[in-house]
């Protein structure tokens, strides 16, 4: 289990769900990982579970500065970068009438314009082979009622991993997106999905997914890990699809 021996790795929101998992996969495989958040007793909190291998470093995606303190960081650690997963993300379904301008900003604040300056301000620290991993999600090629601005984020990071693969293949850096399907975490409550409201997505997930489940965070964490290692060495602008088969039937 040491597929990513040495490799020095940053994943942005790695304090619960998907990054958490990852952070935890990622130290199974030999890396030293900086993991980052917005709430400092969080980042602690999950920096002591993972292990002496982890950094965390306090960096709200939307602030530009705190993601020059975190380049400033990645350069003091490790001097130089192998994997950026840009994991951190929100979600909120809504019809269409009931989002307001608040809510659609954070949405692109975060998910869009967090992820575009994270890959920016650490872009130049990032070694030849270096891997960058961006998640998008499982609909962003698929309409889903209530979805639309979730959805419209994720088809923005869609394209960055297409964009910025042709942009940084010259330096033999590889970016692909990662898209999971519906994965129980954190994200649903602060989706605002009650038990009964997910009790009634987990049937209409048992209807429209071949595979007849919601996915778990360590099975994004596994597919994560194989697009960070040199098993996927020859992969850029890909999207994965991890989702039991939910977007493309
Ligand atoms: P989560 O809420 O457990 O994780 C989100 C992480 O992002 C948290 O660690 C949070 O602290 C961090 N974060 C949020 N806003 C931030 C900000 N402004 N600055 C820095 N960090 C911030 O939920 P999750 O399901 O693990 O989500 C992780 C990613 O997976 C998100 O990008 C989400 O869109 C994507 N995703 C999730 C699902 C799902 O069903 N859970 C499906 C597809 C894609």
């Amino acid at each position: 289990m040491t597929r990513l021996h040495n490799k020095t790795a940053v994943i942005t929101g790695g304090t619960s769900g998907i990054g958490f998992e990852t952070a935890k996969q990622f130290v199974t495989e030999g890396a030293r990982v900086i993991i980052t958040g917005q709430d400092e007793g969080r980042l602690q909190t999950a920096a002591q579970e993972l292990g002496s291998q982890v950094i965390p470093v306090l960096a709200d995606v939307r602030s530009l500065s705190q993601l020059d303190n975190l380049a400033a960081r990645v350069k003091s650690e490790f001097g130089g970068l192998d994997i950026l997963f840009a994991n951190a993300g929100i979600g909120f379904f809504a019809p269409l009438e009931v989002i307001d301008e608040t809510l659609y900003d954070n949405q692109f604040d975060i998910n869009v314009k967090g992820i575009f300056f994270t890959v920016q301000k650490l872009s130049g620290l990032l070694n030849p082979g270096a891997s960058v991993i961006l998640n998008a999600s499982s609909v962003n090629e698929k309409g889903m009622a209530m979805g639309s601005v979730y959805c419209a984020t994720k088809a923005a990071v869609r394209s960055f991993a297409r964009n910025l693969a042709a942009e940084l293949g010259d330096r033999l850096i590889r970016v692909n997106a990662i898209s999971p399907g519906l994965i129980p975490t954190n994200f649903q409550t602060k989706m605002g999905l009650s038990p009964e409201a997910l009790e009634n997505f987990g049937n209409y997930i048992k209807q429209t997914v071949p595979l007849g489940r919601f996915g778990k965070p360590e099975e994004i964490a596994a597919a994560v890990v194989f697009l960070a290692s040199d098993e996927s060495c020859y992969m850029t602008a890909a999207d994965l699809v991890v989702d039991g088969g939910y977007m493309n039937i």
